[in-house]
């Protein structure tokens, strides 16, 4: 696997727009946006959290 595969991203709360989380993600193997629940801070509560860079 070519190091260039893999991008590195951050996760978005849907709700308040903070963006709590980074990571990474192979962007051949992973076409979609990634969109998970995770717990938000600011809201304090579990929300949607997408892909953004
Ligand atoms: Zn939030």
């Amino acid at each position: 696997m070519a190091k260039d595969d893999r991008i590195n991203i951050q996760l978005q709360c849907t709700e308040c727009k903070s963006k709590n989380y980074a990571t990474c993600k192979n962007k051949k193997t992973t076409k979609n946006k990634l969109e998970l629940n995770k717990f938000c801070p600011k809201c304090g509560k579990q929300t949607l959290h997408k892909e953004t860079k």
